[in-house]
């Protein structure tokens, strides 16, 4: 078994039916959560998620208007001016984030559960995310009494300088639906943990997680306002708002890079903060001194978690012509093995793709890389006898500039190989992209680690190691990748003004 199919299988065990906390229905939510009330759209109107193994629906929720945004505003302007929150010490809001951090533990079947059913990723990843997400919360609760300002020693007499944090204020939080839950978290905890309060937009496909998150945070007993959670498939008028509005001090956006620009855009009009983590095109380089068995772990770690679908996914591999046929060999025979079908079978390792124009996406990449002058090794077709939206695992070589597969991010279950031979060439191919959030390589060469580490146009580098993310680390990208870190102790930087205050004509 894989590091990390290994390690999530370590919490199926601990977490196995006779601990569940409740019926799986009682998590999953048809209400929207704002100013601390369960409410419906004004319209009426809902919309359904489907799981994308089945195609069968498993629940509805409102699709909400910007009448219901702005009321959520509101809602979190109150909730943070008043004492309600942003007054509260920093203990007593790393108390609320541990109780919801508690909860989300204690429900993690039924989380898993509802995640596997509406993104459609296997119940050990499931399983995998909440650990992570969660570990945000948990992060986020200790570093709430660490928010620390600053002294600084005065250039002259009779003076003293400081330095403040304080809370920005309300955060619009918009996020996708390839890590429902953790994407929330990370988000979300570093906000209120800063003392802001905050407004959840999560996507169209996967909102169910979002509701439970909502319903746990009621139960952990936030108060009204602090944390209000909206669906609907009107995204781009929410996005105008939250831009628009002077009362959105901020917002978080973790998504596709063309939504990430419309979003930076509109908020220059009034100068709002912005953080943004946007696509990668991830290089993974393999060099002649790699350790082979290591390099084909790392290459199905960051390949193949959630179908391919994150981020950080390694896009473009990059194997040295020294090493080329054996790391070839073992890839194959490796990703032969991986075990695709519906998520909720325990022994899923490759799940569907989260809806059509995803697995349009991934078909059309592959038939557009087959149709010019690359050989497909392994896979590379559609598996409608499992269901509608499932890929085989695939490995294309002969890869070039002039296909998709290399320029743009194929977010799927399809490894891209490119045979190289001198460092240099390695280095300018992996740079040769406008985006730069997550680099991968694989050597035993000390200097090459080094040399590589720094000259990689990246925010995050994995050295022999395919799954690098911690809630200790900074998470973010250079170039069109984004603006920004989520995790560690820079994920508070986005929630906070520093404030300088210098007190003068003091008598010594
Ligand atoms: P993907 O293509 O991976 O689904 P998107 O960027 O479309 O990524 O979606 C990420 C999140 O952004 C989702 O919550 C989605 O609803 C939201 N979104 C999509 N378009 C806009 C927009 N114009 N303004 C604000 N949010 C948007």
């Amino acid at each position: 078994m894989i590091k990390f199919y290994h390690f999530h299988k370590i919490h199926l065990k601990k977490f196995t039916s006779t601990n569940w906390k409740r019926s799986i229905s009682s998590l999953i939510q048809s209400k929207n959560f704002v100013g601390g009330n369960w409410i419906t759209s004004g319209t009426g109107e809902t919309f359904d998620v489907t799981n994308p193994a089945t195609g069968n629906i498993i629940g509805s929720v409102p699709d909400m208007t910007v009448t219901e945004a702005e009321k959520a505003i509101r809602e979190a302007k109150t909730a943070f001016a008043s004492a309600r929150w942003s007054k509260l010490t920093g203990k007593e809001r790393s108390s609320l984030l541990k109780k919801w951090h508690t909860l989300i533990e204690e429900n993690r079947n039924e989380i898993a559960d509802i995640m596997t059913q509406e993104s459609g990723k296997p119940i050990s990843e499931s399983h995998g995310e909440i650990t992570y997400g969660n570990s945000f919360t948990e992060w986020f609760a200790e570093e709430a009494r660490r928010i620390y300002g600053e002294v600084i020693p005065p250039p002259g007499p009779n003076r003293e300088l400081f330095v403040l944090k304080q809370p920005i204020g309300v955060a619009a939080l918009i996020t996708p639906w390839n890590f429902p839950l953790a994407m929330i978290t990370r988000k979300a905890a570093a906000a209120l943990a800063a003392g802001c309060t905050v407004i959840i937009k999560p996507s169209e496909d996967t909102p169910l997680t979002a509701l439970a998150l909502a319903k746990l945070s009621e139960e952990a007993g936030f108060p009204n306002g602090t944390i209000n959670i909206l669906t609907t498939t009107k995204a781009a008028n929410f996005g105008k708002l939250f831009c628009s509005s002077p009362d959105v001090d901020t917002i978080s956006f973790t998504g596709s890079t063309e939504v990430g620009k419309i979003l930076y855009r509109d908020s220059s009009a009034n100068v709002k903060r912005i953080s943004l983590e946007l696509g990668g095109n991830a290089p993974f380089i393999v060099f002649n001194s790699a350790d082979v068995e290591k390099a084909v772990e790392g290459s199905i770690v960051s390949k193949f978690r959630n179908c391919g679908q994150t981020c950080v996914s390694a896009n473009r591999f990059f194997v040295q012509d020294g090493i080329y046929d054996s790391f070839m060999k073992a890839l194959i025979e490796r990703v032969g093995k991986l075990k695709i079908g519906p998520g909720l079978n325990t022994d899923t390792q490759i799940g569907p793709l989260i809806n059509k124009n995803q697995f349009d996406k991934v078909k059309s990449f592959v038939d557009d890389a087959s149709s010019k002058s690359a050989k497909i090794l392994h896979g590379g077709r559609a598996r409608k006898d499992i269901g509608n939206l499932f890929y085989e695992p695939t490995i294309v070589t002969n890869i070039n500039q002039n296909m998709k597969l290399y320029t743009d991010e194929v977010f799927g279950p399809v490894i891209s190989v490119i045979k190289f031979k001198t460092e240099e060439e390695a280095v300018i191919k992996a740079n040769d992209t406008r985006r730069g959030l997550a680099g991968y390589f694989y050597s035993q060469d000390l200097s090459q680690i080094f040399r590589v580490a720094k000259a990689l146009q990246v925010g995050m580098v994995g050295i022999n190691e395919g799954l690098i993310s911690t809630a200790e680390a900074p998470f973010g990208g250079v170039k069109e990748s984004g603006i920004g870190r989520e995790g560690s102790h820079h994920g508070i930087d986005e929630y906070v003004e520093v404030k300088y205050i210098c007190l003068g004509n003091l008598k010594y």
